[in-house]
């Protein structure tokens, strides 16, 4: 079958034919046809050689790229009780060490150990494929109805799990508006990238008022998108004039982006830290610890999702298909088939906000 394949740390991508044995199922395992894959920043540091954490499976020099997946049951194993021939489902990505007790409770986005795999990522192949097979506990069944938005759902999960976090952590006080509402809550979310986008529409959803920032002006996409969901998108090389924000989101992973933004922070604000990137410096000063301290502030980073959170994101996008339904088809800025990959793993086409490879 043809495979986006790469040799991490090795630089560069290729589509090829590979031998993957998909006749035998085990009791508990599930064959599936790939019908789409999203390309994120990190298929694309893994290409380039920069992502120092990916690896092969143990004993293979080979990785199969891919872990935005979405794909239609084909065959099933004798135990497989919750899913059917023809549904559409999308793979978690991270698989628990077996041993720390996050893991041995579906809790792996918390692993104590770090001797997860990830599809696509670290020690296991992905999901940029025509078919594979995966373990029914790993799925996620989708709804019909969003099947054509379904492969937005393994970056909104981990979006969901950020949120829930915190809100879990702002328990510590109350945080809610006199109206018991959150729409006295200005939330700025650093970059416009898909992230940054769903990121601004689960605060939406939930009635914060929501600020788009980027060192340049929207693109048309990026302007219609904020319009749409009722966000405002500001350009902060033209000056910030935000004076109270409640929560700051960084997807940038610079730390020059959001740092300047901290003493903005109201009392008992809040920091998300998402992004990643390499090779930015950047000084804590004795002055800022004092603002955290003094004021409560919560910084805390967030990574992969639970099950769960793909579930609660299964229920968003089914909210936001009547409500947000022109703004995720437009997330979808370009779909390729698998063997134009190559270009647009390499590098990333202006103004794109999510590239995805239809493999049907
Ligand atoms: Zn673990």
């Amino acid at each position: 079958m043809k495979a986006i394949v790469v040799e991490p740390p090795t630089r560069g991508v290729t589509v090829k034919d590979i031998n993957i044995n998909i006749s035998t199922l085990a009791n508990d395992e599930v064959l599936i046809k790939t019908i789409a894959t999203g390309i994120c920043g990190t298929d694309r540091g893994i290409v380039s050689g920069l992502l120092k954490f990916s690896r092969p499976p143990v004993g293979k020099k080979e990785l199969i790229l891919g872990h935005e997946g979405l794909g239609q049951v084909i065959e099933l194993g004798s135990e497989v009780k919750g899913l059917r021939k023809g549904d559409y489902v999308v793979p978690i990505v991270r698989r628990g060490c077996g041993k720390c007790s996050n893991c041995l409770v579906g809790r792996q986005d918390f692993c104590e150990t770090g001797e997860f795999v990830e599809a696509g990522i670290r020690g296991l192949d992905g999901f940029m494929r025509e078919y594979f097979i995966d373990k029914e506990r790993y799925l996620v069944k989708i709804p019909d109805e969003i099947r054509d938005i379904a492969v937005l759902l393994e970056p909104l999960s981990n979006v969901v799990k950020a949120y829930n976090e915190l809100m879990f952590c702002q328990r510590r006080m109350i945080w809610w508006c006199n109206d018991g509402s959150y729409n006295c809550r200005n939330v700025a979310i650093i970059g416009s990238g898909p992230i940054g986008n769903l990121f601004a529409m689960i605060f939406i959803s939930q009635g914060f008022n929501v600020y788009i920032l980027n060192k340049r002006d929207p693109s048309p996409t990026e302007s219609f998108i904020a319009e749409k969901i009722g966000a405002t998108f500001i350009n902060t090389l033209k000056g910030l004039t935000l004076t109270k924000l409640d929560l700051i989101v960084d997807t940038s992973g610079h730390p020059m982006a959001f740092i300047p933004l901290i003493n903005k922070l109201n009392k008992n604000g809040a920091v998300i830290l998402f992004g990643t990137t390499g090779e930015e410096y950047a000084t804590l000063t004795a002055d800022l610890v004092t603002f955290l301290v003094e004021n409560n502030i919560l910084i805390f980073g967030s990574v992969n999702a639970s099950k769960e959170d793909f579930e609660n994101g299964v229920n968003f996008l089914s909210i936001w298909k009547s409500r947000f339904q022109t703004v995720l088809n437009k997330m979808i800025t370009k779909v390729v088939k698998p063997d134009e990959s190559e270009s647009i793993l390499t590098k990333k086409p202006a103004g794109e906000i999510k590239t995805i490879i239809s493999w049907v």
